[in-house]
């Protein structure tokens, strides 16, 4: 049983900026298991960002290409549960034995290994055999090794042999895509200013976005229901509110002005500084994205500044992410500051 699914496929997986790196990287690997210098492929990026996903691909591929090959995909979690069964009914050794007979080995969501040495011990030995007879190992991460914590060095340094690729939020016209290729599949039609408006309104999460679509397709069949925007605006604005994150603005304040090496009072004072006016217009963003405060109050607590001036900085936030790089990844280095 390789625990692969098979609809987690390299033709489903639609290809943007945001993972073409990491989705030829694994087509790669698929291409030669063991045979490139992409040995680990570790692949990272955070929530919802299509890490199971590619990883249920490659190993789908594989066993396409090689069907006499073991290919075996794993969670973290499922590994260490197993090795703590394995350690209790003293079958350790042939837990190991299990794992060092394996051709291809996928290990999701390595961070839960985090302070687990035992396991972590574990998988090193299995990882230096596996490594050793050229087979191949592919990892999952929501962080790139130099940000990992509560990871053995030596495993550290054995993540760092191959290539580490990232995923990244997708972009607007990979959103767009996704959308309509799950709409595909699925034989729904839908509007293309519906599918226009989650797109726009959809951002940090793969998941997200189609969590949207399933929740519209369900309402309209179950109510009768056209796709209206008014519908789609709704159900967006639910998903939006679900994950807000209970952060204050005091914290993103905090986090913001430290990330960009300002203290809070620079923050909220009234230069027009380029630098400071972005990282200010950043922390309303988020208070505007992360809390429940009006816009009269974020600006109140932000410096003292009118509700216009917190929604126009919403406003040239989004814009900036949409067009540019450098700025996306201020946003994005953000977010996961303050989701985690
Ligand atoms: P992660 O493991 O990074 O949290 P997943 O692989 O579970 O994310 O992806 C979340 C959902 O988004 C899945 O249903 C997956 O199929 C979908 N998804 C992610 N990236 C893409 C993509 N590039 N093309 C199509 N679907 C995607
Ligand atoms: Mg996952």
């Amino acid at each position: 049983e390789s625990q692969l699914n098979p609809n987690y496929n390299f033709d489903s997986f639609i290809e943007g900026d945001s993972n073409r790196l990491a989705r030829s990287a694994g087509m790669a690997v698929a291409n030669k298991p063991g045979g490139t210098s992409f040995n680990p492929l570790l692949i990272y990026g955070g929530v919802g960002l299509g890490k199971t996903h590619l990883a249920h691909a490659i190993g789908v591929e594989i066993k396409e290409k090689y069907p006499d090959k073991t290919v075996l995909y794993i969670s973290s979690e499922r590994f260490t549960q197993q090795f703590i069964d394995s350690v209790k009914s003293n079958t350790r050794n042939d837990f190991i034995h299990f794992y060092q007979m394996i051709d291809v080995l996928i290990i999701d969501d390595v961070q839960f290994l985090s302070g687990k040495t035992g396991t972590q011990d574990v998988f090193f030995h299995i990882f230096n055999h596996l490594h050793q007879n050229g087979k191949q190992v592919i990892i999952s991460s929501d962080k790139a090794p130099v940000d990992m914590q509560d990871i053995e060095q030596r495993l550290l340094s054995r993540f760092k042999w191959g290539l580490s690729a990232e995923l990244q939020a997708p972009d607007y016209e990979t959103r767009v895509s996704i959308l309509q290729n799950k709409l595909y599949r699925d034989g729904v039609d839908m509007p293309d200013e519906i599918v226009d408006y989650i797109a726009k309104n959809i951002k940090s999460n793969v998941r997200e976005l189609e969590g949207v679509l399933v929740s519209m397709i369900a309402q309209a069949s179950f109510n009768r229901k056209e796709f209206t925007l008014s519908l789609t605006k709704q159900i967006v604005d639910k998903f939006v509110k679900n994950t807000k994150r209970e952060v204050s603005i005091d914290q993103i304040q905090k986090v913001v002005s430290s990330y960009f090496d300002l203290d809070v009072a620079t923050l909220q004072s009234k230069t027009r500084k380029r630098h400071i006016v972005q990282a200010r217009q950043l922390a309303m963003f988020f208070a505007k994205k992360m809390t429940k405060a009006s816009l009269a109050s974020i600006g109140s607590q932000i410096g003292k500044r009118d509700h216009a001036t917190v929604l126009h900085a919403c406003k040239t936030v989004d814009n900036l992410t949409e067009t540019d790089k450098q700025f996306r990844k201020y946003v994005e280095d953000l977010t996961k500051k303050l989701t985690y």
